[in-house]
């Protein structure tokens, strides 16, 4: 198993180094040179496994033989023994047809975890097999940071630096970050903006000498493995529900394109998927591009769904990649004349193609605001307000109603406690793990903004843990 760039023009590359590669030398994305498939058979088998013999039945085809089958099945079972749930992914009947599926009960209360979990050790372990160490350098408006650190704290080979806007996350946010004191994590509040942070990491990764003496990585959303682990539970919802007898659809709240394309990625692996409906919230260059084949940049603008407040959704190329039937020159062309132009221009007949599966559907604050109070009356039920953009999209964009819907639920309400109290009148109690948050010792480094005080911080403290 190889995997090549959606823009043609980099280097095939194993897994194990595309992990660590990120993104392609040629600017692309990596995906495989062709899909792992499943016969109805394999599938059945699948049914009574436990999430983590599912998880390294779909997965091992992927590794191509670069990690041992003993070594990743033990990562594997590790990542998700931190999950609050036997099940990791428990499913709740919504009635109807209607399911969610909750992708939250990990560490850090987010969807996020699924795959970093399992990263953070993937990382390691080929680090420490290769006798390297990376330093991980990333910025954060709240959300990923703190699935970022869990992912990586005591990870012998890698140390992380977390920037925030000093001031400007929520308490909860700040505190997921500066409660882990392991020693190979460094939070560093920065006295500016979060697009001074961002300003930052860039600048660290411009500066070619500074990148090279202290091996600078990062564990974004368009690392292939992130797409790899994320593909699992839509198989577990699949089998659940009756696959593969049975057809299902999905919903996804969605903003860097990575979850749902990762539900593509079954389907394409021989799960049979009728519908995947694309939920977005006021940031809405999916649907316009998903309703009338119009992708078009505009600002971003805040709502109470900020993990979805996106107007570039990266992964969007992988997908791309496929419907210009996996050419590599026609991606590079296409994406080229987006970035100068703020315009993606498809074909109609592949923009048709697209729309075989796929549907999109915005909804805006004021329903998720509406959605959220709803469920809590007429199922008891607290549902943060990325879950609830895509329950409503859900309803409205199901194509048949014998068909069964599954909506991912990607964040805990906890996490979120503003917009569920607002809803509903209700304060979301964070879970048992995190309850005593707010007394927990925190430890962070305050720096104002600048660069060399950055560069000489992260020096001082790489390989010293
Ligand atoms: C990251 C995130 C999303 C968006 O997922 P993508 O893979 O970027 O589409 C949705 N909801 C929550 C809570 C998230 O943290």
């Amino acid at each position: 198993m190889h995997y090549i760039s959606t823009r043609g023009e980099a280097p095939a590359l194993a897994f194990d180094d595309v992990l660590l590669t990120g993104l392609a030398r040629d600017g692309g994305l990596y995906v495989p040179e062709s899909w792992p498939q499943f016969s109805v058979a394999d599938l059945e088998a699948m049914r009574a496994f436990s999430y983590s013999d599912l998880a390294c039945r779909i997965m091992t085809p992927f590794l191509g033989g670069t990690i041992p089958e003993e070594d990743f099945a033990e990562m594997v079972a590790e990542a998700y023994a931190s999950f609050e749930s036997e099940d990791v992914v428990p499913m709740v009947d919504m009635g109807d047809g209607q399911w969610l599926m909750e992708l939250f009960h990990g560490p850090t209360l987010a969807f996020k975890d699924v795959a970093l979990q399992l990263l953070g050790r993937l990382f390691d372990h080929v680090l420490q097999k290769r006798g390297e160490r990376v330093t991980i350098v990333g910025a954060t408006s709240g959300d990923t940071g703190s699935a970022a650190i869990e992912a990586c704290k005591d990870r012998e080979a890698i140390d992380i630096f977390m920037l925030y806007p000093f001031g400007r996350v929520s308490e909860v946010q700040q505190r997921q970050m500066t409660t882990v004191t392991s020693t190979n994590v460094h939070n560093v509040a920065i006295e500016g903006t979060f697009d001074d942070c961002q300003d930052l990491v860039k600048a660290c990764f411009n500066d070619l000498p500074f990148r090279d003496e202290v091996n600078l990585s990062a564990v974004n959303s368009i690392n292939w493995a992130r797409i790899m682990a994320q593909i699992v539970y839509y198989f577990r919802a699949g089998l659940m529900l009756g696959a593969p007898e049975k057809s299902i659809g999905f919903t996804v709240p969605t903003g860097n394109f990575g979850n749902i394309y990762a539900g593509y990625a079954a389907h394409l692996m021989g799960l049979s998927v009728e519908q995947f409906v694309v939920a977005s919230n006021r940031n809405d260059i999916l649907f316009r591009f998903f309703e009338k084949n119009a992708m078009e940049m505009e600002m971003v603008v805040p709502t109470l769904s900020p993990s979805m407040d996106i107007q570039v959704s990266s992964n969007f190329e992988r997908l791309l990649f496929d419907l210009l039937d996996r050419d590599g020159a026609k991606v590079s062309h296409a994406m080229t004349k987006f970035r100068d132009s703020g315009k993606l221009t498809i074909a109609e007949t592949v923009w048709e193609k697209s729309r075989e599966r796929f549907d999109a559907c915005r909804i805006d604050d004021v329903i998720t605001t509406e959605v959220i109070d709803r469920v809590y009356r007429e199922c008891g039920m607290l549902i943060d307000p990325h879950t609830a953009v895509a329950i409503e999209a859900a309803q409205v964009k199901r194509r048949n109603p014998s068909l069964e819907m599954v909506s991912l639920a990607t964040a805990h309400p906890a996490k979120f406690p503003d917009a569920v109290k607002n809803a509903t009148g209700i304060m979301p109690a964070l879970p048992v793990h995190l309850s005593d948050l707010l007394e927990r010792e925190e430890r962070f480094t305050l720096l104002s903004n600048q660069l060399d005080l950055l560069q000489e911080f992260i020096r001082s403290r790489v390989n010293k843990s």
